[in-house]
């Protein structure tokens, strides 16, 4: 599974961070970073949460 943020959406509230600070990071710019855009299996669920819980939809899922 890849993850992606688009940085259009992303308004930097850090919750996907609060959920997944494996693979999230809010930095000073107030915008998510992915630290690990190949998603380790045991963060599966993290990150679909963080996707679903995202207050604007800005993370983007695929395989
Ligand atoms: S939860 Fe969504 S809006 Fe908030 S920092 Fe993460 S990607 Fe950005």
């Amino acid at each position: 599974m890849k993850v992606t943020v688009d940085p259009e959406l992303c308004e930097g509230n850090a919750v996907c961070e609060a959920l997944a600070p494996e693979v999230f990071a809010v930095g000073n710019d107030w915008q998510a970073k992915v630290l690990a855009p190949e998603v380790p299996d045991a963060d599966r669920e993290l990150v679909r949460r963080a996707a679903e819980s995202c207050p604007r939809l800005a993370i983007m899922l695929t395989g």
